[in-house]
């Protein structure tokens, strides 16, 4: 499988910012949409949170924003308009993690309008790391906005759910959201949010909330976040193995990537995308799909990849 790598210097806004929107491609069943709506969601979704970098805000607020944008938005496969599992409900799995090494997750989350900010609040309310399904009243218990599980359900979805279960859709099978970022102090932070692979077996969990596999984050290294076959990323130990080859090995950033690229998917015969921001300000969107919804600011100005 060839690799795509897009590889950018540190800029001189003394942060940076990149988001994803899944590698799986656009859904079939939302194809009648017009392909700059999906550029008008990454568009937005990355400039709320380079507007809280640009204020001095922390590379948390930023990426947990970002990705709150792309959960509301029912084009992305997360919140709102999350794939479908194979009973038709929607159980959703978030990540946060801090550069100094704090995680919250959340798996198998049904109420919470947002699951990044679930995992948020697990991280800063609670004593664990991993929740799965927390009851109402602890949502509640932590200010969070609670819907009725039809909310997160689109005709799309369901479209697209019965043209996967008839064999008719091979492909799109899934996508996930998420961000990464390097404050202007220095600290970095990763958040990712994903409704999981359409049709999966309900209770299925992914690599989104499994810190060290969809997710990871640590200062003085690299932010990362994940997008595709998410076993394949737990066996594999994505994100941590990118940290790890830089850490210990001393790789740069897009050397990393695509070496775990590599080592940990060609070989499982996976495909999916990751995005990760080294501590210095260089980015890296990296694929192995045959396409990525990502956003990220060049010398041009910011790059939508649609
Ligand atoms: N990685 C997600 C999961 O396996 C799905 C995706 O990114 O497309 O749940």
């Amino acid at each position: 499988m060839a690799t795509n790598i897009i590889d950018v210097a540190p800029n001189d806004e003394g942060f940076t910012l990149v988001l994803h929107g899944g590698a799986g491609g656009r859904v079939e069943e939302l194809s009648l949409e017009a392909s700059g709506l999906y550029e008008h969601g990454l568009r937005l979704a990355y400039e709320a949170g380079a507007a809280i970098l640009s204020a001095g805000g922390s590379a948390l607020d930023a990426v947990c924003e970002t990705v709150r944008r792309l959960e509301d938005n029912p084009l992305f496969n997360a919140g709102r308009g999350a794939a479908l599992t194979a009973t038709g409900s929607a159980e959703l799995d978030a990540c946060v993690m801090t550069g100094e090494g704090k995680a919250g997750a959340v798996a198998v989350s049904r109420s919470a309008k947002n699951p990044v900010d679930v995992a948020r609040a697990v991280l800063e309310e609670s004593e664990h790391v991993l929740l799965v399904t927390p009851s109402d009243e602890l949502v509640d218990s932590w200010g969070l906005e609670r819907v009725r599980p039809e909310y997160f359900v689109t005709d799309a979805r369901q479209r697209q759910l019965a043209n996967v279960q008839a064999r008719l859709l091979e492909g799109s099978r899934h996508g996930t959201v998420g961000a990464v970022a390097v404050d202007r102090s220095g600290a970095v932070a990763a958040a990712t949010s994903t409704g999981g692979m359409v049709n999966q077996s309900d209770g299925r969990v992914g690599d989104t909330p499994v810190v060290g596999a969809g997710t990871y984050a640590r200062d003085g290294v690299v932010a990362v976040s994940c997008t595709g076959q998410g076993e394949s990323f737990i066996e594999g130990v994505v994100a941590h193995d990118i940290f790890a080859r830089m850490r210990y090995g001393g790789a740069p950033l897009a050397t990393a990537v695509a070496s775990t690229i590599e080592g940990e998917l060609d070989s499982r015969g996976a495909i999916g995308g990751i995005i990760a921001v080294g501590a210095d300000g260089r980015l890296v969107v990296a694929h192995n799909s045959p396409a990525m919804f990502a956003a990220y600011r060049s010398e041009t100005g910011l790059v939508t990849l649609t």
